[in-house]
């Protein structure tokens, strides 16, 4: 995703505050560590954020590029590590997404789902909306018979205020068509997603 200029120089003006903040602090900013620091972060935050424009070209090329369905299984894809920021704090969250649909005519590549799910995910957003947002992709533009998303979330905000580790992971769900109007399938998939990853090799 290419890093979009205007809003990288605002970054950057924005973090120059921040590091004169830090010095007042008692830190020395003007130490060769914090050289370019600023451009850095601005960088990097970006990175978090990705411009949207170009998100949802990318997310409508990605599923309009199905194959068709030889059969109508659950087809999941566990454990995919994604990072965002939350809009209250700005501060980055790392979730662990598992997501879920039954085919009626198409299916997706199995590394577009990962995609899919991490292309959302960059952005101030709340993770509930990140979590519908991905079930409806999988229900209505895919055509599938059901959706199904598991969330865990770790909230920079929420650990850096003190509260434990534990404490700080949100889990959020959404369900769709079968998954919703079938309680066995859908706990089918919770089984599935809840349940430790064994290593394959
Ligand atoms: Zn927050």
């Amino acid at each position: 995703m290419e890093l979009n200029p205007a809003a990288l120089a605002l970054f950057v003006e924005g973090y120059q505050k921040i590091v004169e903040g830090i010095g007042v602090l008692g830190f020395d900013t003007q130490d060769a560590n914090f050289v370019d620091t600023a451009v850095r972060a601005a960088k990097g935050f970006h990175e978090l954020i990705h411009d949207q424009t170009q998100a949802r070209a990318e997310v409508e090329t990605l599923l309009a590029k199905t194959f068709p369905a030889k059969y109508t299984e659950m087809v999941i894809s566990k454990h995919n590590t994604a990072f965002g920021v939350c809009p209250h704090h700005l501060l980055p969250v790392i979730y662990r997404i598992s997501m879920a649909y039954i085919p009626t005519e198409k299916v997706l590549g199995l590394s577009k789902l990962s995609r899919l799910a991490r292309l959302l995910a960059r952005g101030p957003r709340l993770q509930e909306d990140l979590t519908h947002e991905l079930a409806d992709a999988l229900h209505e533009q895919l055509q599938s018979q059901g959706s199904a998303v598991y969330i865990e979330g770790l909230h920079m905000c929420m650990a850096a205020r003190g509260v434990g580790a534990h404490e700080a992971r949100l889990v959020t769900s959404g369900v769709r068509g079968v998954f919703l109007e079938n309680p066995a399938t859908r706990e089918e998939f919770i089984k599935l997603v809840v349940a430790p990853s064994i290593t394959l090799v």
